[in-house]
């Protein structure tokens, strides 16, 4: 729709100007520090960064109905910068002009329903939404657009060269940073880091496609972690892992999007996202106690962590139920089918910490929880959802799975209706199905396949050499083997 067709209250407001004041705000010290430069930790005292707009409250001045409006109608309009997670662009970082703004495709992932038959199974309602159907398959997409938009934001200022951007990561945050960086060209050139033979042939081919460098480490991904630090704090680079706060910001679209999505009325749903790092689970809390404090939502959802036992520090923090007694502990991961969530010292913990304090304190105790799932239940969740119509990976399938685990404790009501984080796309983690269906996992695993869930392709054999009697011989075989009925 053509601006000029919009509605008159709405039309000064549809395309933004930059507007918020952004700073960094430790979250250990309290410090403040200027954007301007890329920052990832405290330079005082180290403590992780949240971004803060220190001119929010301009956002106060309209009721939430207001921008509950201009979200819907914005969906209306067709400019690039603001199609996707910029859509939302006073929420996210308001201080990047749209001509900086990158746009990929990223956000606006559906939300599908299961049918009767999954629900049946499940004992409960549920949507998948698909963040694996994002440009490199991820919900990494929604951070890295924040992030590289800001980058190509800082890259068009005077005396600033060429910059590089680097990560760690479990497969898809280096698919992503790649992706980003490819397409802003000569102003950013991108490498990653790799955990050797612990990233899918997918995850590892989607940045070697970008044109970044790939480089691997043997070790697991802690590791890659420590040495893309050591470099962040010894030279001129530009970090994107989930420290990056513009990274998290981005990704809070991903509860704008479920609010959206229910016309903003979220009371009674409870959102299910499994936990790695613990980026993900941290945007989503913070995006919806930010549309709270807004007045866009009235009640904030439930919001429920999912973990293998296999990689499950955060599980273990909050299964200790005395606040007072609570310890953080990395733990050593063990082979895990959710391998991007496969993370023993999460990144974000003490962003976790404060979090779920605040989030509980305004939506009440039980509004935030973890719960914690076996190898086996992630892939036959996976192999349930995907054989009714989904496309979940291992870390959907983690989700379903925790989901499972949250009703039968009663911590999750049945009549809540919950949405499942599907956080990568099916194909990037087709090993583990074969695996599966092959009867292939290495014992650490610990998957045993069930027979009803496994599925190989057939190969028919025919004596016959003539065309015709060749394809008459095959379509008899496949009626036998399909149990057709012949037409009357
Ligand atoms: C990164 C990732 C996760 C874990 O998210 P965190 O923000 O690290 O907790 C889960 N699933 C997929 C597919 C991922 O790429
Ligand atoms: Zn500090």
């Amino acid at each position: 729709m053509k601006p000029q067709d919009f509605p008159e209250d709405i039309r000064p407001h549809l395309i933004p100007a930059p507007a918020g004041d952004m700073v960094y705000r430790c979250l250990e010290c309290g410090a403040e520090h200027g954007i301007e430069e890329l920052l990832y930790t405290c330079p005082e005292c180290r403590g992780l960064l949240l971004l803060e707009d220190r001119a929010q409250d301009r956002l106060k001045e309209h009721p939430g109905a207001f921008w509950r409006r201009l979200f819907d109608y914005r969906k209306m309009l067709n400019i690039p910068a603001l199609k996707g997670i910029f859509l939302y662009y006073e929420l996210i970082a308001p201080v990047i002009p749209l001509s900086d703004i990158i746009y990929l495709g990223e956000g606006h992932t559906p939300q599908v329903a299961a049918n009767d038959s999954l629900k049946s199974e499940v004992g409960a309602a549920f949507y998948y939404k698909n963040d694996g159907q994002n440009p490199s398959a991820s919900f990494k997409d929604r951070g890295m657009a924040a992030a590289l938009s800001y980058l190509n934001h800082l890259a068009g200022k005077p005396g600033v060269g060429k910059m590089l951007a680097i990560c760690a990561s479990t497969g898809d945050t280096s698919a992503a940073a790649a992706l980003y960086a490819a397409y802003l060209g000569d102003k950013v050139a991108s490498a990653v880091l790799l955990p050797h033979g612990k990233v899918t042939p997918q995850q590892l081919a989607q940045p070697l496609g970008s044109g970044a460098r790939v480089l691997e480490i043997p070790g697991v991904f802690d590791d890659c972690m420590k040495v893309v630090e050591a470099l962040a704090d010894n030279y001129q680079v530009a970090l994107l892992n989930s420290k990056n706060p513009w990274r998290i910001r981005g990704q809070e679209s991903y509860a704008y999007e479920i609010a959206q999505g229910f016309d903003y009325d979220v009371a009674g749903k409870a959102v299910v996202v499994p936990v790695g790092n613990a980026g993900n689970i941290t945007a989503i809390m913070q995006g919806f106690l930010r549309l709270h404090d807004l007045g866009i939502i009235e009640a904030l959802p439930r919001v429920v962590g999912v973990q293998s036992v296999h990689a499950d520090p955060v599980f273990r923090y909050y299964a200790q139920p005395d606040k007072t007694k609570r310890v953080f502990a990395p733990v050593t991961v063990q082979a895990s089918v959710a391998q991007a969530a496969m993370i023993g010292n999460p990144v974000s913990m003490p962003r976790v910490i404060r979090l779920v304090d605040e989030y509980t304190r305004r939506a009440g105790e039980g509004a935030v929880l973890v719960v914690e799932v076996t190898e086996q239940e992630i892939m036959d969740s996976m192999l349930l959802a995907n054989r009714h119509g989904h496309i979940a990976c291992t870390q959907g399938g983690e989700s379903l799975a925790g989901f499972r685990a949250a009703l039968s404790q009663g911590a999750v009501a049945k009549d809540e209706v919950a949405v499942l984080d599907a956080t990568a796309h099916h194909l990037k983690f087709i090993g583990f199905q074969q695996m599966y269906f092959d009867d292939a996992f290495p014992p650490e695993f610990e998957v045993t396949p069930k027979p009803e869930y496994q599925n190989r392709p057939q190969l028919l054999a025919t004596g016959e050499t003539e065309i015709q009697k060749k394809v008459a011989d095959l379509a008899g075989q496949i009626a036998a083997l399909l149990a057709l009925s012949p037409k009357k």
